[in-house]
Formats: structure tokens, C-alpha cells, sequence
């Protein structure tokens, strides 16, 4: 891989995107009296160059998240993964799962059952165990692949039976908003969602993660319960595929 700078793209710009976004999640954690440091910030670091990538691990960013596995695998080799998490966010086909089931700590973007029996099946092969969270499909879009909220939980206890899976929580990505207020209603469902599950789950799994909220609405995500929040294009500048 040849890492040429993008022209547009300077370690400079990231350590001043990376500056006012950690401030801009402090500032919002303090406004619902809750800590910043129990917000997590992930790097989206799809389409990104690993120069850039090991940049802001630099800076201390210690999760990154990706969408496809093919890219995912092609910049492991060069990226500084001594004290890096990586995630998958994306949409998982089952026949991907293996490749990536010793790589990441979490897949996040667990999306149905089948997804996860295979997860299931991989990680025990391996003798590991997969941390996952559920994706919501909260505003129930044809082209979104996910879990319904009407069924979040009933599908909850189906997959924290699972051997080699740890269920952590919920992720959701919601339909495109005209304004604040009607994302922050689709934040708020699925903070009930996950309220939701971490109490009537309780014996079964540790819910520890509400992951949303990305570069236009990770405050009001936060606002309304985010605990992980999945910045790209705010940190690295549009994306140019
Ligand atoms: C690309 C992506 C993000 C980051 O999007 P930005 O708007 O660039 O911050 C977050 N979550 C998922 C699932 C994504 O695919």
C-alpha cells in the first residue's frame, strides 16, 4: 500500500477536528450530568489511509471502526494496533465472519440471528468469544438491514444464549433528519430500547453499550444516552471514494 498524502488532509487539520470534537462531547456529557470520559469515542476510519489512521491513535483515539472487512484486513498490517480496538460497523455477510473473528473485538453490526449463529459457530472454531452489539433498524427503513424495536428483545435472549458471544448493547444508525429534534426522537426510542433490554436481560447479559450518533448529530445522540459515539467525516474530512 502506498501511503500518499491526500492534499486536502494534514496531521494538523486532525489534531484540530480531533481537539473541538473531544470538547464538543465533554461539553455535552456535562450538560446531562454525566462524565466525558464515559463517552467513547470511535474513529470511522473507512476510506482513510493508515498514516492517518496511526495519526490519531497517536492522539490518543484507541477504537477504530470499519465497514467492510476487505478493507479492514488490507490496512491491519500497517496500522499501530498495540493498544488499538477495532470494530466492525458495517453490514456482516456470514461467510465473512471467519475472517475477521480473531481481528476484532466487537461486531457491532450484528444484524440477525443467522449472523449470529455463524459468529457463534466461528468463535467457538476459534476458541474465543465475540463481543456484539445489536443493530436497531429503529426507523424501520427498507434499505437498512437490523433488528426490529418490537422484537429487539425477544431476539436479545435468543442471541445471549449463544456460546462464544457476549451481547454488549444496542447500535442503531437513524433515517436521515430534517432537523435535531426528529433525530433526537429516533436517540431517545432506542435509549428506552436499551434500557429496556439491560433490565429485563439483566441474568443473561451485561448491556454496557448505546452506540450512536455520528459526525452531524453525535451531541444530540449523546443528549439522549450515547455512551459510543462513531465519528468519520468530522475528524478526516469528507470522504472521497
Ligand atoms: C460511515 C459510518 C459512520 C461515520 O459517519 P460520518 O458521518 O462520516 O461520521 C458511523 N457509523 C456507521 C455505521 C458508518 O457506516
Amino acid at each position: 500500500m502506498t501511503e500518499k498524502l491526500s492534499p486536502d488532509i494534514s496531521f494538523d487539520y486532525l489534531d484540530e477536528n480531533l481537539k473541538e470534537i473531544k470538547e464538543n462531547i465533554a461539553e455535552a456529557a456535562i450538560k446531562v450530568s454525566r462524565k466525558p470520559e464515559d463517552v467513547t469515542l470511535m474513529a470511522v476510519t473507512k476510506t482513510v489511509q493508515p498514516v492517518f489512521i496511526n495519526h490519531i491513535i497517536e492522539l490518543g483515539v484507541g477504537l477504530i471502526g470499519e465497514n467492510k472487512v476487505q478493507e479492514l484486513l488490507s490496512k491491519t498490517d500497517y496500522l499501530k494496533t498495540d493498544n488499538l480496538d477495532m470494530h466492525i460497523i458495517g453490514h456482516l455477510q456470514s461467510n465473512k465472519v471467519r475472517k475477521i473473528i480473531d481481528v476484532v473485538s466487537t461486531i457491532q453490526s450484528l444484524d440477525s440471528i443467522s449472523l449470529a449463529e455463524e459468529i457463534s459457530k466461528q468463535a467457538d472454531k476459534n476458541s474465543l468469544t465475540m463481543k456484539v452489539l445489536m443493530e436497531i433498524n429503529i426507523g424501520k427503513e427498507e434499505s437498512k438491514t437490523g433488528f426490529l424495536e418490537e422484537e429487539c428483545v425477544e431476539k436479545a435472549f435468543q442471541i445471549a444464549e449463544m456460546p462464544g458471544i457476549k451481547l454488549e448493547g444496542l447500535m442503531a444508525v437513524p433515517p436521515i433528519c430534517d432537523s435535531e429534534k426528529e433525530v433526537r426522537k429516533y436517540f431517545e426510542r432506542m435509549n428506552i430500547l436499551y434500557q429496556d433490554c439491560k433490565s429485563k436481560l439483566a441474568s443473561k447479559a451485561q448491556f454496557t453499550t448505546l452506540s450512536m450518533g455520528m459526525s452531524s448529530d453525535y451531541v444530540p445522540a449523546i443528549t439522549e444516552g450515547a455512551n459510543l459515539v462513531r465519528v468519520g467525516s468530522a475528524l478526516f474530512g469528507a470522504r472521497r471514494y
